[in-house]
């Protein structure tokens, strides 16, 4: 910001730091806007990149860190979208860009649309971002009907706000989700997976589900799982997802990791698990009947939002687990715990266990099974004897000796 300060330009820091350190909160990334285009931001810093190609922007690269250096967007840009485009995406510079007057209209919410002046060390406030940020409240610039008809992600940015920041929506906001719910099905669905993952990845998952189902906004981007969660047995469907959410929320507050695919699981296992049991009541083989249920559920649900490739694969790896959990004699645990996923799909099944979906005894034992010895193991995995067998007895008295020989367990 200095060095273009020092170039003759201006330079703010604006939307998610500002809001956040006002808050006192670590910011995310710090977002730069100035007057300076594109162009003129390259000549100043070696180390910069253009990208974008409806909008340019400027990344400037300190290190491993990016910063993100916007140029001031003008009012006049949508009318000019048409004729943007015919110039095959060569932008007029005075029609896309502006001044920071102009700008401050094309952001969402009024505690976004504060720019931090390094001039002055001041806060430029054109919209009452300030008030609103007192009295924690998140409130559209302009006509939220006609904001989120401009852009219906930015109902879910809402959502998202609204939890991680403790602010409530204010009640046009409340009122304009309302009537434009049904807008978000127009998004591009790879659009949807990556705001997706930024509502359930960023540490508050189980508040933004249930905001989410609150102002029927789960229901757009994960349809099977709202109607599955309707159907409610003992209690159980709904809990394994909030555990899911809940447990995620917990690893990342202990700073640990977690990875999309495992809660993407969490979400859609009611509708496969319910798809399943229905195919099995047909005849469809348990391991079958869950292959088949898990590529109609995924091929449903990527009609909401995108599921990268990488993604789907690896739910479907957990999922097929789940029926192999229960073989537990011969060959069959030694190779399934050896496959690459096996941690993922065990993590799902103890969540299964926690919440009613599967028999706890089964959980422990492959919790004992993965820490036991190899020898400890191959005697877990021998088939039952059958008492009744009397020369089965007999063999078993004649290997007598030879067991003891092994360590004794106490
Ligand atoms: P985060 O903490 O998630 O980074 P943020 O407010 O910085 O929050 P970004 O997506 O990084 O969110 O966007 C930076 C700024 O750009 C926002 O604060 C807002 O002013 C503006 N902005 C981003 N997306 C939109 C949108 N869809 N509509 C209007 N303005 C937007
Ligand atoms: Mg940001």
């Amino acid at each position: 910001m200095y060095r273009l300060q020092n170039e003759g330009y201006d330079a703010y820091l604006v939307g998610g730091c500002v809001r956040d350190l006002l808050l006192g909160r670590e910011p995310k990334d710090f977002d730069v806007v100035t007057n300076a285009d594109p162009e003129q931001v390259r000549e100043v810093f070696r180390n910069c990149r253009l990208i974008g190609r409806r909008f340019r922007l400027a990344h400037v690269c300190f290190g491993r860190e990016i910063i993100e250096v916007a140029t001031f967007r003008g009012a006049g840009e949508e009318k000019n979208d048409q004729q943007m485009l015919n110039k095959e995406g060569r932008l007029l510079r005075d029609n896309v860009y502006g001044t920071i007057e102009e700008d401050v209209w094309r952001r969402d919410f009024t505690v976004n649309a504060l720019y931090y002046n390094i001039k002055d060390f001041s806060v430029v406030d054109f919209v009452g971002g300030m008030a609103d940020h007192k009295t924690g409240t998140l409130k559209l610039i302009g006509d939220s009907d006609v904001r989120f008809r401009e852009d219906p992600v930015r109902m879910l940015r809402a959502v998202r706000f609204a939890v991680k920041l403790g602010f409530k929506l204010d009640s046009a906001c409340e009122q304009a989700i309302h009537n434009d719910v049904r807008l978000l099905a127009s998004i591009p669905c790879a659009r949807l997976y990556d705001e997706m993952i930024k509502l359930f990845l960023s540490g508050y998952a189980l508040q933004t589900f249930e905001m989410l189902r609150h102002y029927g906004l789960f229901d757009v981007l994960f349809p099977a799982t709202e109607h599955s969660l309707a159907v409610e047995e003992n209690g159980f469907p709904r809990l394994l997802l909030i555990k899911a959410l809940e447990n995620s929320d917990n690893r990342i507050a202990e700073g640990k990791t977690i990875t999309a695919y495992f809660l993407l699981a969490a979400f859609l296992w009611e509708p496969v698990r319910i798809r399943a049991k229905e195919k099995i009541a047909q005849g469809q083989v348990e391991f079958v009947a869950y292959q088949d249920a898990a590529s109609e559920i995924i091929a449903r649900q990527i009609k909401s939002t995108a599921l990268p490739r990488h993604i789907s694969m690896a739910m479907r790896e957990v999922w097929n687990m789940q029926p192999k959990f229960n073989a537990r004699v011969g060959s069959r645990p030694s190779r399934l715990i050896r496959h690459p996923r096996f941690r993922a799909g065990y993590d799902f099944l103890l969540l299964r266990a926690e919440t009613g979906g599967a028999d706890p005894e089964l959980a422990q034992w492959w919790t004992k099974y993965q820490h036991a010895s190899e020898n400890e193991q191959r005697k877990m995995t021998q088939p039952p004897r059958n008492p009744n067998n009397k020369s089965a007895r007999k063999r078993s008295y004649h290997r007598k000796p030879k067991d003891s020989s092994a360590p004794s367990e106490s």
